[in-house]
C-alpha cells in the first residue's frame, strides 16, 4: 500500500459556480499528500455531446451547431465566472472544440463517438485543474490517454490492466501533490485512437488509477450522503448504509443501484482498498465505506429500481423447443453488442429478458435476432428488493402484477408497467 489517495468528482459535481468551488475546499480539507483527482464531464455534457454526434449523423448542421455552441458557453462562462479564463485555459478549450469539429465524418459511429465524447472529460479536467491551481499552484494534470490502454473495442473499451499499472506507475510513482486527470476515457495503442469505458465509466476509472497506485484510499464525492438503502428521490424512509462489504457493493450495483458503477468494486476489493462514498455537499455527515467487511450495517431491506426497461420474448420462428446453442447463440449477440441483460428467465420454447432501452443497441440488437420471433414490450420498471422482509415483499406486490418475477431467500425481482 502506497500512501496515495484517490477522490472521484461526477459531473453533478462539477456543475455550476457553486459545486466547482465546493470541489476545490474538499481538496484543500480532506486531501492527503499524494493525490490524484479523476473527474467525469460537467453537468450534462456527456449528453450534449451524444446529442451533437446524433445530429450531426442526421445531418442536421443547425441544431448540432447550436448544440455545440451551447456546450461551449456552458464551460466558457463558468471558468470565466471562476475567473479563471486565462490564455492558458481558453486555448485548451478551443483546442478541445476545434479537435472535435475536425472528427472525419467518415469514421465509423463508434470511434466517431469515443472522438467526439471523450471532450467532456478533457475540459472538465482542465477546467478544474485551473481552478485548484489557484489554491494549489504546483497541481499537475495528467493526460489519462497516456496511460489508461484499453483494447479498440469503441464506446465500452476494455483497460489492458497490465500495461495500464505500468504506465500510472511509470508516470506517478514518485510524485507528490495533486494531480488531476479524467475518467471514463482510454486510448488503443493499437489503433491510436480515443476509447471510451462505457456510460457512467469515470468511477470505474477512479477504481483502476486507485488499484494501479495501491493507493490506501478512493473517495467518490456524491449529491447523496453516501450508498443508501434506496434511492431517496425515488423511495421515503430510506437509511444510510454505513458498512458495506465488497461483495455486496458489487450486487447492488449490478441490480441498479445507480451512486456506483458495477465494475467499481472489483479492482478495489482486489487490493483491499477502502472506497467512501460521500456527500460533497454535507461533508460533516456519515458517509459509506465499502470495504472487507464481513455484513451490510445496518441489514436493512435494500430497494432499488431499475427504470426504462424492455422486456424481450425470444422464440424460435417455427416455435419449436429452444436449444442451449440458441439460447448461447442469443447471449452471444448480447454480449458482442453490449446488451447488458438485467434480468432473464427461459422456458421449452421462449426465453425472456429484462434490458435497458439503450436507443443506440437495442436496434443493433434486434438487426441480430432476425431468424427468431421477438416481442418487444416497452416501458417497463425492475424493482430488486435485497434483504427484502415481509414489509419489503407487500409494498413490492400491491405495485401491480408482474410481467417476469424472480425470488430467493431474500431477494425479490419484479418486472413491472412504469
Ligand atoms: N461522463 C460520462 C458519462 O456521463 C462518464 C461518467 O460520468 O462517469 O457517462
Ligand atoms: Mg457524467
Amino acid at each position: 500500500m502506497t500512501n496515495w489517495s484517490v477522490f472521484k468528482f461526477g459531473g453533478n459535481s462539477l456543475k455550476d459556480i457553486d459545486s466547482l468551488k465546493k470541489a476545490i475546499e474538499l481538496v484543500s480539507d480532506f486531501g492527503k499528500d499524494p493525490l490524484l483527482i479523476v473527474v467525469s464531464a460537467m453537468a450534462k455534457t456527456t449528453n450534449s455531446l451524444e446529442a451533437y454526434l446524433e445530429a450531426k449523423i442526421n445531418g442536421d448542421e443547425i441544431l448540432a451547431k447550436s448544440i455545440l455552441d451551447e456546450v461551449i458557453n456552458f464551460h466558457f462562462q463558468l471558468s470565466e465566472s471562476m475567473g479563471l479564463l486565462d490564455q492558458t485555459l481558453k486555448l485548451g478549450l478551443e483546442g478541445e472544440w476545434n479537435r472535435i469539429q475536425g472528427v472525419p465524418s467518415d469514421f465509423a459511429y463508434d470511434k466517431r463517438y469515443d472522438a467526439i465524447v471523450s471532450a467532456g472529460e478533457i475540459v472538465s479536467s482542465i477546467i478544474l485543474h485551473a481552478a485548484i491551481q489557484t489554491k494549489h499552484p504546483q497541481s499537475s494534470w495528467l493526460d489519462s490517454r497516456r496511460v489508461i490502454y484499453t483494447n479498440n473495442n469503441h464506446r465500452r473499451a476494455e483497460i489492458d490492466l497490465l500495461t495500464t499499472e505500468h504506465n500510472i506507475q511509470n508516470d506517478l510513482k514518485n510524485e507528490r501533490g495533486i494531480w488531476i486527470t479524467q475518467g471514463f476515457i482510454g486510448y488503443s495503442i493499437e489503433n491510436q485512437d480515443y476509447t471510451t469505458l462505457g456510460r457512467e465509466g469515470s468511477d470505474y476509472s477512479a477504481a483502476i488509477f486507485a488499484y494501479a497506485l495501491n493507493a490506501e484510499e478512493l473517495t467518490i464525492w456524491k449529491d447523496v450522503p453516501g450508498l443508501m438503502s434506496g434511492d431517496p428521490k425515488v423511495f421515503e424512509n430510506v437509511r444510510l448504509l454505513e458498512e458495506v462489504p465488497y461483495e455486496e457493493a458489487i450486487e447492488l450495483a449490478f441490480f441498479g443501484a445507480s451512486v456506483i458503477h458495477p465494475k467499481t468494486v472489483q479492482p478495489l476489493k482486489s487490493r483491499n482498498i477502502i472506497l467512501h462514498v460521500r456527500s460533497f455537499l454535507n461533508n460533516e455527515s456519515k458517509a459509506t465505506k465499502i470495504g472487507n467487511f464481513k455484513k451490510l450495517k445496518p441489514v436493512v431491506p435494500c430497494l432499488i429500481k431499475k427504470s426504462n426497461q424492455v422486456m424481450l420474448s425470444i422464440r424460435t420462428k417455427d416455435l419449436s423447443f429452444l436449444s442451449e446453442g440458441q439460447l448461447s447463440e442469443i447471449y452471444n449477440i448480447f454480449s458482442d453488442i453490449g446488451l447488458i441483460v438485467n434480468l432473464a428467465q427461459h422456458g421449452a420454447a421462449s426465453a425472456t429478458f429484462s434490458v435497458s432501452n439503450d436507443h443506440i443497441i437495442l436496434p443493433l440488437v434486434l438487426l441480430k435476432l432476425q431468424e427468431y420471433k421477438v416481442e418487444i414490450e416497452n416501458n417497463l420498471v425492475l424493482y430488486t428488493v435485497r434483504y427484502s422482509d415481509e414489509v419489503s415483499r407487500n409494498w413490492l406486490y400491491m405495485k401491480g402484477k408482474p410481467k417476469m418475477e424472480q425470488r430467493s431467500l431474500n431477494i425479490d425481482r419484479v418486472l413491472l408497467s412504469e
